[in-house]
């Protein structure tokens, strides 16, 4: 069996060596924005997936099989060899001209026209560029839109920003924009300050669902009406399994309405903590001057790889064989679920990504089935750990990314048998 390591089944990890309580000795001096807490939820999986004898289908996090250690090793050799003093120095805080400049060409390329290097910015994973997007745009109370569910790292990054999430529902075309529009107009009408939307448009963490081409027109546009910025955060665009690329949303707007965030985490490695924003100047010389005081700059190693590995057309290969990879593991899962999931309970169907969110009967408790799974050695996460709204009590979702096949057949019969 394959052992996990701590992992809160989206990419992150709490560094506090445990996952247990946090000793809060100092609590009457942090804070507001420090103290919100993680949902029960995602500590409780913590705890979980650590335990070596569990079967886990809850973290999120990639494949280490393929991950190209052996490139990237001889990649760094050759690198400091050539050029380790600037490898090893400081970098301006926007990220390597040359790298920039790589990325807005492979932007453009993929629609988003005119973006040049003054529209890209590098970051430590894409979620530093969400951090620094909502240091951006929250003050505290300020409305953001998010789904229901969406990924609870982007909410989590709203409320630790003072922000306050409001939730649309999501459906298998992704949010639901008459609910979006209907929610818009009862804010505003409210006197709420409402300033953006955070959407994940592909391969949805945690549904796995696709945004269609007519909401992402109409998402635009009641980002235009209300005069929001949208967050369009896209880590797992690239693994994508089967029909052709949708327009980004970056892409659709004239507005320059919409940070785009991306990411190698997915597709080269998530130890590297390398990602990129790509938005309009002004938006990205504000969320600049807030990384210089952050941490001035985006690891220069890091970059340098990643610059060699886009040159040299190793991303692109890579980015195929992790879709192979990934396909086959998504077909595997969506087969046992088949096989041994009884009538009643429904599943998504993901064309890329890592997740299937599984809906159970209106009655039933997911809850209950992890109490029980976990006496049976399975996790998974549950759903209402990506529900703003409390919401979402008979979902959960499954990882196919890291579980061997052995490990997901044995996990997803034992979950059967508790769901028969
Ligand atoms: N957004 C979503 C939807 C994610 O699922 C994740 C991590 N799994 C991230 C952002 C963070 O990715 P990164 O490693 O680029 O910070």
């Amino acid at each position: 069996m394959k052992t996990s390591p701590v992992s809160n089944g989206s990419g992150a990890s709490p560094s506090n060596g445990s996952a247990g309580e946090v000793q809060d000795r100092f609590k009457h001096l942090y804070s507001r924005g420090s103290l919100v807490d993680q949902p029960t939820a995602i500590r409780d999986i913590c705890a979980l997936v650590a335990r070596p004898e569990i079967r886990s289908l809850a973290g999120g996090w990639p494949d280490p099989d393929v991950f190209p250690i052996e490139e990237t090793a001889a990649l760094f050799a050759e690198l400091m060899a050539k050029n380790g003093a600037q490898v090893l120095q400081y970098g301006p805080t926007e990220g390597l001209p040359e790298l920039r400049l790589a990325l807005a060409e492979r932007m453009a390329e993929e629609g988003m026209s005119g973006v040049g290097p003054n529209n890209i910015f590098l970051t430590h994973g894409s979620a530093q560029g969400m951090q620094l997007a909502v240091q951006l745009l929250v003050d505290q109370g300020d409305v953001i839109m998010v789904g229901l569910p969406t990924y609870f790292g982007g909410t989590g990054a709203i409320m630790a920003g003072g922000g306050h999430p409001v939730g649309v529902p999501v459906d298998r075309d992704g949010m639901n924009t008459d609910a979006l529009a209907e929610e818009l107009e009862r804010l505003t009408s409210n006197g709420e300050r409402v300033k953006g939307i955070y959407v994940v448009p592909n391969f949805q963490n945690p549904m796995g669902t696709t945004l269609s081409p007519e909401r992402r027109k109409r998402l635009v546009e009641l980002a235009r009406q209300y005069d929001l910025i949208v967050i369009e955060d896209d880590p797992y665009h690239d693994l994508i399994f089967e029909g052709e690329h949708l327009p980004p949303l970056k892409a659709i707007d004239q507005e320059d309405r919409v940070i785009h965030l991306r990411s190698i985490s997915k597709t080269y490695a998530p130890g590297l903590r390398l990602g990129w924003t790509v938005a309009e100047p002004g938006i990205i010389g504000r969320m600049a001057l807030a990384k210089q005081y952050m941490d001035a700059t985006t690891n220069s190693p890091a970059q340098f790889l990643f610059l060699e590995y886009l040159r040299r057309g190793y991303l692109d290969r890579r980015i195929a064989l992790n879709i192979e990879h990934y396909r086959a593991k998504r077909d595997f899962m969506l087969d046992c679920l088949e096989r041994y999931f009884p009538k009643g309970v429904s599943w998504s169907h993901p064309r890329g990504g890592f997740f299937i969110f599984v809906t159970l009967g209106p009655d039933q408790d997911a809850a209950q089935l992890l109490a029980r799974a976990v006496e049976n050695k399975v996790a998974f996460v549950l759903g209402r750990a990506f529900y703003v709204d409390q919401g979402g009590a008979n979902t959960f979702r499954l990882s196919y990314s890291q579980a061997s096949q052995e490990d997901m057949e044995a996990a997803l019969k034992t979950l059967g048998e508790l769901l028969s």
